[in-house]
């Protein structure tokens, strides 16, 4: 069975401040590195390391930028399918001030004008029993059609809503597994109580709804309706959680094209995610693939 994870994948570009600079200010920062990043590239990653077979579709610019995220990538990944448009690869800036509060501005121009059915044979190449992963990052409409063939091929679908644009959300009720954290839960169903906003999610068609809870694991609903069951995540001394939720979904996707069942998919991924968290930074926190192997046996 193979995965199949449709995203992005940016340059992330990380200033440490010491403080924010105020509006017109000029700060220098204590320091500053590139890394590759995008919930697509992180996810796709994290599955690949599973040992599962994995597609990334992307996209990506004919622009310096872009040729840098497909060296990293090819790293990584032996199946890329990288679009290329005349556009400027995405690009994040992120401020993290000593606090360890951040601000993130994006420019999203390739993730916005990627439609994968439209424009990539993904359609053709999803088969039956593989496992489909999108997540908020491109379109509604282009993840629901990557959705909807997966769905017609006899894929299974799981939809990381994340990040949320409730102007314009994806259709929950294409999605096997729906999986959201605890914000995001709430954003969507303004439920407090993350039990009802797992019911509340369900009710909008999700197959089972994966609800993360960081340090207490994750609850699940369903199938059909089963639970809600929570799952506690290892204890461990988290040095910095960023990308968990990312390295959970990959784990998620590559322990189902394993064979594993949902619950013990989950399992695995709260795992490897308890190890990501004991590490510094994104991408590079995730368990290695000898790591992911100890996991699994
Ligand atoms: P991210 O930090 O990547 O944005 P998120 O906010 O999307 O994560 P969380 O629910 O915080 O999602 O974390 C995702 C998963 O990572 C959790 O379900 C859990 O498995 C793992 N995790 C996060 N924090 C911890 C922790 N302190 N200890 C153990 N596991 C953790």
């Amino acid at each position: 069975m193979h995965v199949h994870v449709v995203g992005n994948a940016c340059v992330d570009t990380m200033f440490r401040v010491g403080r924010f600079p105020a509006a017109g200010e000029t700060l220098n920062a204590s320091s500053y590195a590139d890394g590759l990043g995008g919930k697509g590239a992180n996810q796709s990653v994290a599955a690949a390391r599973t040992g599962a077979a994995v597609t990334f579709w992307t996209a990506l610019g004919k622009d310096r930028a872009g040729a840098w995220i497909r060296s990293r990538l090819d790293r990584e990944l032996s199946d890329l399918e990288a679009s290329e448009f005349d556009l400027p690869s995405d690009r994040s800036t992120i401020v993290i001030e000593a606090s360890g509060e951040n601000f993130i501005v994006s420019g999203v121009a390739c993730s916005e004008a990627f439609d994968p059915i439209a424009q990539t044979a993904l359609a053709r190449r999803i088969a039956f029993g593989d496992i489909l992963v999108c997540q908020g990052n491109l379109r509604a409409a282009a993840i629901n059609a990557c959705l909807r063939a997966a769905r017609q091929n006899g894929a299974r679908t799981v939809l990381n809503a994340s990040p949320i644009d409730a102007a314009a959300l994806p259709d929950f009720g294409l999605a096997q597994v729906l999986v959201v954290n605890q914000s995001e839960a709430k954003a969507l169903t303004g439920q407090g109580d993350m039990a009802a906003a797992a019911d509340a999610l369900a009710a909008k068609g999700a197959g089972t709804v994966v609800v993360t809870l960081g340090a207490e694991g994750c609850l699940v609903l369903g199938p059909d309706q089963a639970g809600p069951r929570r799952l506690p995540a290892p204890r461990v001394e988290a040095l910095d959680t960023s990308g968990a939720g990312d390295v959970f979904c990959g784990c998620l996707a590559g322990g189902l094209a394993k064979g594993m069942s949902v619950i013990s998919a989950l399992k695995f991924a709260l795992a490897a995610a308890a190890i990501a968290v004991t590490r510094p930074g994104t991408l590079i926190s995730c368990p290695s693939a000898s790591e992911m192997a100890a996991l699994i046996d």
